[in-house]
């Protein structure tokens, strides 16, 4: 079920059932599949987590009605709570660094939330303090905190993954997830691995992230350029579970540009650097099955492409490389 074709009453009813598309350039005999989370009503992956926390969180008293709630956000959670937020009669602040892109902020304010900046140089850290600090002052606020909070990775568990298996006829042999949070890798993976143990589970991440470490792997630690995944410090999250997951693949920021830009020139697809990222490993894992290196239960690879390049046209996302890094 991949389309809304009935009327329907609310924004928060067009949420998911996504489309799943077919790449056209990975490996012969190894398709891979993209689940296009620009369809929906916010554009990104995180309108799912954005009402499926906070019905939970108001259905378990976690939040009072007409309550508000507190996030720090590089943005697409932001309008995602946004939108869920006034739909269910709650007030939505986001903490949000400096660096991360104008449209965002300018979005979520337009859907109703206040909109703080932290300095960029404190990072997701000086934001989750900030957005904690201010929860304490207000005897109504909660915090949903989407990098320690198990309903995010639910999300994905309870509606995303069983959407992709239903649309594959559970053929899936590998997923593979860029993590921010790791919300909609664990939430997947976690269902994957309970339809088959055997299922590849691959995170990604920017060169310069370090989720690698946890794999024993090399990484050096670098700013990179890729927006919504990768960490610069693994205790801050306390999703990403090593044990679900087979390989961590590490993208550099000039491949995953030319494969964003790729993408919108040769299939269509108006997506952003995760989803570029996103792209290249799912087609690297797809060649290491087709030449027998990795085993999996099916030879088909799923992929998200969590966000819309129209997001980031401000930083000049579509320009090269040269003039999108500076
Ligand atoms: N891509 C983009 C553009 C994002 O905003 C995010 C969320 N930070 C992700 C990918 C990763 O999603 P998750 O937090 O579920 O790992």
């Amino acid at each position: 079920m991949t389309t809304h074709e009935e009327p329907v009453d609310s924004v928060l009813e067009t949420i998911g059932r996504t489309p799943l598309v077919r790449l056209q350039n990975g490996p012969e005999g190894v398709p891979i599949y993209a689940k296009l989370e620009t369809f929906n009503p916010g554009a990104s992956v995180k309108d799912r987590i954005g009402q499926y926390m906070l019905e939970r969180m108001l259905e378990r008293g976690d939040v009072p009605p007409s309550g508000t709630i507190i996030e720090p956000t590089a943005g697409n959670t932001g309008i995602g709570l946004a939108i869920a937020a006034e739909q269910l009669g709650l007030d939505a602040i986001f903490v949000v660094p400096e660096r991360f892109s104008v449209e965002k902020q300018q979005l979520m304010a337009a859907l109703g939330a206040e909109v703080i900046n932290t300095p960029t140089e404190d990072g997701m850290d000086g934001a989750i303090a900030r957005a904690h600090d201010l929860a304490d002052e207000l005897d109504d606020a909660a915090v949903p905190q989407q990098f320690s909070n198990p309903l995010n990775a639910e999300a994905h568990y309870e509606t995303t993954a069983p959407e992709i298996y239903e649309a594959l006829d559970g053929e899936v042999g590998a997923v593979v997830v860029g993590c921010g949070t790791a919300g909609t890798l664990m939430g997947i993976a976690r269902y994957a691995l309970e339809q088959d143990p055997d299922t590849h589970v691959v995170a990604v991440e920017p060169e310069g992230s370090v989720y690698g470490e946890l794999f024993e792997e090399d990484r050096e630690e670098a700013e990179y350029k890729i927006e919504g995944i990768g960490t610069h410090d693994t205790t801050t999250n306390e999703l990403f579970d090593p044990d679900l997951i087979d390989d961590v693949l590490a993208i550099a920021d000039r491949d995953a540009h030319a494969e964003l830009k790729r993408l919108a020139r040769e299939e269509g697809h108006l997506v952003a650097s995760s989803a570029g990222a996103a792209s290249v490993a799912s087609k690297r894992v797809a060649q290491q099955i087709a030449d027998g290196d990795v085993e999996a239960p099916h030879e088909t690879v799923v992929t998200i492409f969590p966000d819309s390049s129209e997001r980031y046209l401000s930083k000049g996302i579509y320009r090269s490389f040269e003039e999108w890094t500076s």
